[in-house]
């Protein structure tokens, strides 16, 4: 493999990349990097997001640039505010030992005047977007009259956002450009369209194949129906407790309203969109990369080119319109050689639109199935036990604590001790899940099928959980066809049950299985229980006459009025 002294590049460079991490040169640097260094031109580098291409031709820049000269020599437009200072601050991390070189970042929705200020100062690099970079140049606040160089950084996103005409501008505007470097994941027809215009004889480097994806990336399809969008969303978030992700909608009203609703519900998430003012901006997505937020939901064009490391999942609420876009999307993970999961929810009518963006992604779309609510509750508590066990206790003082703890404890066993733990960990996602229902829309289900198997189980499933979803619950799932029996029980939710954590405690206390039981209905002192009249007597034997934290527990047929 080769190193990055062997491009060629100046050695205080190589420095700073090795300072920064970066031992070998990914395949497009180690492509472009010597290329640009020879003085070719024109040039067009596609490759996958998260490739490296923001090294690509920084560095060369770097090595070629006239230090000594204090005015601009170079122009890199992006599409989006967050590229442009990301890219800023990987220049400067890459001129560590370059004194004399400066560099600015030139973007809407901040002071213009303190730019304007900055490049006075004599900068060689301009990172800019369409946009403010036009207003400047009306504004002759710049003095484009001697750049050289012109990279455009993700060129289908520009396009795609619609400044084709402010790159053309941009482009005339720059009278001795002698270089034009075109970077881009994909490339359509209206970048060739812009080459042909403005490039002379480019030199194409194409990493991997154009137009597709990363292979690091994992995707993943559920199908349900429209109406159970945002529970299946809740529902794979939760199925995913380490989760750090961007949730993609199309909107800006549908990522305002989702963030909010799951914040109010216990979730770390904020939304990115261009609603928000620059430093709300700022703001969210710091929290973001501080990891202070678990998640952040944007749109596309809030989103473009963000670059944060170790995304595990890219979510999309909905299928972008444009099926480019959704290389885009999924590109947020799966960057610098780590691996993703971009997840898409659809429902059954999108599947055409899934076959689309699998034709240019070329690769393999696995469907999934919606985890049930078990399955959540399984996961979570597997990744709770591991973080229990993983828990750091070498820092704080809690070798003084122990003789405390031993003594409060004494009475109680470590079954005991672990099973209140997950109590206290679980209780939100046992209500919530308990009488969850199957979200998943199957093939060749009709509509009447699939309201059959979801009903009366959805019911709990939204917001009314708790006392209303506990009297409502139906179940659904009771194997036995024959007779049941209704049960009485002098036990209610004023003894520290709700419905899940009661069901295991009469199935535990009777040894019967859960597929005898129908409703439950659960009131504050008493409750009632469907059971298979079969195994009514074994349950009532079982329990009636035990005891429950010191109190005697009563359980009786409720229908033969019998009490005794
Ligand atoms: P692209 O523009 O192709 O989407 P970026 O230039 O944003 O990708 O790079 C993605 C990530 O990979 C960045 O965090 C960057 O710091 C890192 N990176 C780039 N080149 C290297 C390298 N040679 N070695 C290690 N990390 C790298
Ligand atoms: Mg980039």
């Amino acid at each position: 493999m080769i190193t990055f002294e062997q491009l060629g590049l100046d050695d205080r460079l190589v420095k700073a990349t090795s300072e920064l991490g970066y031992i070998h040169p990914t395949p497009i640097q180690e492509q472009a990097i010597p290329v640009l260094l020879s003085g070719t031109k024109d040039l067009i580098g596609l490759a996958q997001t998260g490739t490296g291409k923001t090294a690509a031709f920084s560095l060369p820049l770097l090595s070629i640039l006239k230090e000594d000269k204090k005015y601009p020599q170079a122009l890199i437009v992006c599409p989006t505010r967050e590229l442009c200072l990301q890219i800023v601050k990987e220049i400067v991390g890459f001129k560590k030992f370059m004194k004399e070189i400066n560099v600015v970042a030139v973007y809407g929705g901040a002071s213009i005047s303190l730019q304007i200020r900055d490049i006075k100062r004599g900068v060689q690099v301009i990172v800019a977007t369409p946009g403010r970079l036009i207003d400047l140049i009306e504004r002759k606040a710049v003095n484009l009259e001697k750049i050289q160089y012109v990279v455009l950084d993700e060129a289908d996103e520009m396009l795609n956002m619609g400044f084709q005409d402010d790159i053309e501008f941009i482009l005339n505007n720059t009278p001795i450009r002698e270089s034009t470097w075109l970077f881009s994941a994909t490339m359509p027809p209206a970048i060739r369209k812009v080459s042909k215009k403005y490039m002379d004889n480019p030199v194409e480097i194409t990493v991997g194949k154009a137009n597709t994806v990363n292979t690091n990336i994992d995707h993943q399809y559920y199908v349900t129906s429209a109406q159970h969008r945002y529970e299946t969303l809740k529902r794979l978030i939760d199925f995913n407790p380490g989760i750090y992700g961007i949730i993609f909608t199309r909107t800006k009203a549908d990522a305002q309203n989702i963030a909010e609703k799951l914040t109010r519900e216990g979730y770390d998430i904020d939304a990115l969109h261009g609603d928000l003012t620059q430093p709300q901006r700022d703001r969210v997505m710091k929290q973001f990369r501080d990891r202070s937020l678990q998640l952040l939901i944007a749109t596309d064009v809030a989103a473009r080119g963000i670059d944060v490391k170790e995304i595990t999942h890219v979510i999309n609420y909905e299928l972008p319109d444009d099926v480019e876009v959704y290389t885009h999307r999924s590109g947020r993970t799966g960057r610098a050689g780590s691996t993703g999961i971009c997840i898409s929810i659809i429902h059954s009518r999108e599947s055409y639109r899934l076959k689309q963006i699998q034709k240019i992604v070329q690769a393999p779309f696995n469907k999934m199935e919606i985890p049930s609510g078990k399955d959540v509750c399984r996961k979570q508590f597997f990744y709770f036990m591991d973080k229990l066990l993983k828990a750091d206790v070498s820092h704080g003082d809690y070798e003084s604590y122990v003789p405390m703890l031993e003594e409060r404890f004494a009475d109680i066993s470590k079954e005991e001790v672990l099973k209140r733990v997950a109590a206290l960990e679980f209780d939100r996602f046992l209500q919530y899940y308990e009488n969850a229902g199957d979200l998943n829309v199957r093939q060749g289900e009709n509509r009447a099928d699939r309201r059959d198997r979801q009903m009366g189980r959805e019911r709990s499933d939204h917001s009314d959980r708790g006392e209303r979803g506990a009297r409502n619950g139906k179940r659904d799932n009771r194997d036995f066809q024959g007779e049941t029996a209704r049960l009485f029980i002098n036990i209610g939710t004023k003894d520290g049950f709700y419905k899940a954590s009661f069901l295991q405690f009469i199935l535990d206390m009777s040894d019967l299985r859960k597929e005898v039981l129908g409703r439950i209905d659960m009131k504050e002192m008493n409750s009632w229980v469907e059971i298979d009249k079969k195994a009514a007597n074994q349950m009532i034997r079982s329990l009636d006459g035990k005891k429950f934290k010191g109190r005697k527990i009563r359980m009786n047929d409720a229908d033969s009025g019998g009490r005794r």
